[in-house]
């Protein structure tokens, strides 16, 4: 009996998210190190395995760079964080944007 070692969908899923942890971690790695220009490359291919295995990004990154520009926020560097109403507030001084997020209830 043949056996085909053609990966199934699921996995394919499961290894693009781990991908796009790993590199969030190593974009936040060169955030620290102010190396903003690196971290911006990380999320740019973090969003392009995204769009090809057709994942999403987790919430808790998603915040982590501005959905307008696409460019790695690292708060007190090049954005800002404030909570008003139940929602947290970005502003990014890449592209002057805001961006919103609800937060999440217990
Ligand atoms: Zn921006």
């Amino acid at each position: 009996m043949k056996h085909k070692h053609s990966r199934k969908p699921a996995e394919q899923i499961r290894i693009s998210k781990e991908r796009i942890e790993e590199l969030f971690r190593q974009a936040e790695k060169a955030a620290e190190d102010s190396r903003m220009d690196l971290a911006n490359r990380y999320v740019t291919l973090a969003r392009k395995i995204a769009m090809k295995f057709k994942v999403k990004i987790p919430p808790k990154l998603k915040r982590k760079f501005c959905r307008h520009c696409y460019k790695y926020l690292k708060p007190g560097v090049n954005a800002r964080v404030r909570t008003h109403k139940g929602r947290v507030i970005y502003y990014c001084d890449n592209c002057r944007n805001y961006m919103r997020f609800v937060i999440r209830k217990k």
